[in-house]
């Protein structure tokens, strides 16, 4: 049989984090096995969901390469399949109209919970024969005893009490469909094989079981996967992360290291760390995704990040970097010099936002220095500015490497640390002390440029004292 899997978001929010790595493993799991994904938009709460979330989630997936194999389906338009279905089901006998009230409900309630029991629908309208009206629910009947097995592909063997399970409501009073009976009659319509969500959903299986038995619809395959945690252990949120896939492509990272990253949230191959959608499709086992919650880790995806970036080939990079360039009106073009300039600084950050920041004091003048680095470093530097401007001003050939022999002999005939000698200039050509080895960054600009720069650190220096 052909595997075909869904990811089906309810469009109440935008894509998040959580989302996607359910949409990737069944992606990745569909493709796998030869068989095809879908996506179903669970849209029949109107009041919460929006065409809008539906648009940002379709768009976000299909950012990190993650199509259809056919077009998506809305639940809100297909409630006739719902209502036949729940017929066939009244025909079976395996459901009873219920007419109790809030009241009535709200009170079997609070005595349960009085008596320390689990509050549930104790089943009193089952047997009352009652009849279909606008004041009653349709409700399924499910066994009252005995075990409900599944295995998951995550979790293996899955045991739930039947007696646990109360009689859900398959249809409200007004005759629209409720989210279970939904969701089933829609993985059966749709030819879905193998259902792969979150674990918050695990105890929704059972109830969703017993619709597709009463329907007489065959078994699912099912996987469960681990929730995504922030750094605090506790669920992935907004509190504790940046958890929507838009501001991380708005920060610079990669869709393949958000691939990379997401399908690391609860699965792991030995020791490899770098995955593109084409090795996961090849590496990924189900049976190998963990049960524990899998923490979404903000270091870990910087340096994935670091590591997709500096795969890409130059022209790609650049290509990607520009409309950050944009972002911080740099107008790089105008430096006959930028190619170089730009792969010195490549993997300075780990995100092209870090990247293009850092880039800034190369194609404008100097900012206000960093004042603690300035404290540190340049007060007191004027001898060996001067020094070194005289030094390079020799120089007759400039390139990175007459540059580094000038800085070694100044260094030398100063008697000087590395740090007291270099973080003076770096701080001079670029205001800070993070720019790549001092030679090269030194090379990036021409001589006049240099000089300049350097006055206007002797400039600042006479000034401050
Ligand atoms: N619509 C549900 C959600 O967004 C998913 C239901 C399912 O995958 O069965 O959490």
């Amino acid at each position: 049989m052909t595997t075909v899997t869904r990811f089906a978001p309810s469009p109440t929010g935008t894509l998040h984090i959580g989302g996607v790595r359910t949409a990737l493993f069944n992606y990745v799991y569909a493709k796998q096995n030869k068989g095809k994904f879908l996506i179903r938009i669970e849209d029949t709460d109107a009041e919460r969901s929006s065409r809008e979330h539906e648009e940002n989630i379709l768009k976000g997936l299909a950012d990190i390469g993650i199509n259809p194999d056919e077009p998506p389906v809305r639940q809100s338009e297909r409630s006739d399949l719902y209502k036949l279905a729940a017929e066939k089901i009244i025909e079976s006998g395996n459901a009873y109209w219920c007419d109790c009230s809030k009241e009535t409900l709200d009170e079997m309630r609070a005595e349960q919970e009085a008596a320390g029991k689990k509050p549930m629908y104790d089943g009193r309208s089952r047997n009352l024969g009652l009849k279909r009206s606008n004041a009653t629910v349709l409700r399924l009947k499910t066994p009252k005893d005995g075990e409900l097995v599944f295995h998951d592909l995550v979790r293996g063997e899955v045991i739930f009490q039947n007696s646990e399970l109360d009689d859900l409501i398959l249809l409200r009073s007004d005759g629209s469909p409720t989210y279970h009976l939904c969701n089933v009659v829609d993985d059966f319509s749709q030819g879905i094989t193998s259902v792969v969500r979150g674990e918050d959903h695990l105890s929704n299986t059972p109830r969703q079981i017993h619709i597709q038995q009463a329907l007489g619809y065959p078994p699912l395959e099912y996987a469960h996967l681990p929730m995504v945690l922030g750094p605090d252990k506790k669920r992935l949120s907004k509190r504790n992360a940046v958890t929507s896939l838009q501001d991380y492509f708005d920060e610079g990272y990669l869709e393949s290291s958000m691939i990379n990253m997401l399908a690391r949230l609860g699965w792991s191959k030995g020791e490899k760390e770098i995955f593109y959608l084409d090795d996961l499709i090849m590496d990924f086992r189900m049976q190998e995704v963990q049960k524990a919650g899998a923490i979404f880790d903000q270091a870990k995806l910087d340096w994935i990040n670091n590591h997709h970036l500096a795969a890409l080939p130059f022209e790609d990079f650049k290509n990607r970097l520009i409309p950050f360039l944009a972002k911080n009106e740099i107008d790089y073009s105008k430096n006959n010099n930028h190619n170089n300039i730009i792969e010195a600084l490549r993997s300075s950050k780990p995100t092209l936002q870090g990247v293009s920041d850092d880039l800034v004091p190369y194609f404008s003048k100097v900012g206000p220095y960093n004042e603690k680095a300035a404290d540190k470093f340049l007060k007191g530097s004027k001898p060996v500015l001067e020094y070194i401007r005289r030094k390079l001003n020799g120089l007759e050939v400039w390139d990175e490497g007459s540059i580094d022999a000038a800085l070694k002999e100044a260094q030398t005939a100063l008697s000087l640390p590395t740090p007291k000698l270099n973080q003076p200039i770096r701080i001079a050509m670029t205001g800070s002390t993070h720019s790549p080895s001092l030679g090269l960054t030194l090379s990036l600009f021409n001589l006049d440029e240099v000089n300049s720069r350097i006055d206007a650190a002797l400039d600042y220096l006479s000034k401050a004292n």
